[in-house]
């Protein structure tokens, strides 16, 4: 597996867990002879992809280029969105 530090210097959907948005660290798994799965995680660990296998980003390559770590930002934007409950609804005026 590989794993390289990706840093975002304009930041990504920050961790639910510390509200890191800056630094993650990117995974690339073979899943198949001619397939990678590539994600993103938290510097503290957090990933809600790692739970989640059919939401990975899949690449022939698992090559942690521009282009895929885009789509695996986005994939991580979308599991926190999907996993993050509801904050409570502000008193009406
Ligand atoms: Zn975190």
């Amino acid at each position: 597996m590989a794993t390289r530090l990706c840093k975002f210097p304009k930041g990504i959907t920050p961790c639910p867990k510390c509200g890191n948005s800056f630094q993650f660290n990117a995974r690339s798994e073979r899943c198949a002879e001619d397939c990678c799965e590539v994600w993103i995680e938290c510097i503290c660990g957090y990933g809600p992809t790692s739970f989640k296998p059919e939401h990975k980003v899949e690449d022939v390559w698992g090559s942690l280029d521009k282009g895929t770590l885009l789509l695996a930002t986005e994939v991580w934007a979308e599991e926190i969105a999907n996993n993050t409950p509801t904050p409570p609804t502000e008193d009406k005026k």
